[in-house]
């Protein structure tokens, strides 16, 4: 597990993999996906009901980790599918949003959030 994946927590966690079969059945209905094989295992299906606006900026129908380069120091870093999740899901955050900082220059720079733009 990653150091990014610590900020959730493991309540949180456990809730979204029992949610898994729920949001599939309903990807399922909406024909977004035409199989529950096309979310893999380690990626997180989107909730229709509250991440269609996640769907703008993620043209997929789960959230997959993701590998960027920080914008501060260069380094390779990955946002994981959890933090995708929480981050659209639960912090409501505009669908546009892209990491730009690495993990430790967002734990240096951090101003109550404002790490991702
Ligand atoms: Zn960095």
């Amino acid at each position: 597990m990653k150091k990014a994946d610590h900020q959730l927590s493991k309540l949180r966690l456990r809730k979204v993999l029992d949610d898994r079969p729920r949001r599939i059945r309903m990807l399922l209905e909406r024909g977004l996906i035409q199989n529950a094989s096309e979310i893999p295992d380690d990626a997180i299906p989107i909730d229709p009901e509250v991440s269609t606006q996640a769907t703008l900026c993620i043209p997929a129908v789960c959230y997959q980790d993701i590998t960027f380069v920080c914008t501060d120091c260069g380094r390779p870093d990955f946002w994981s599918a959890g933090s995708q999740q929480h981050y659209f899901e639960f912090s409501k955050a505009s669908p546009y949003s892209r990491p730009k900082l690495c993990y430790d220059c967002r734990q240096r720079n951090w101003q109550g959030g404002q790490a991702l733009k």
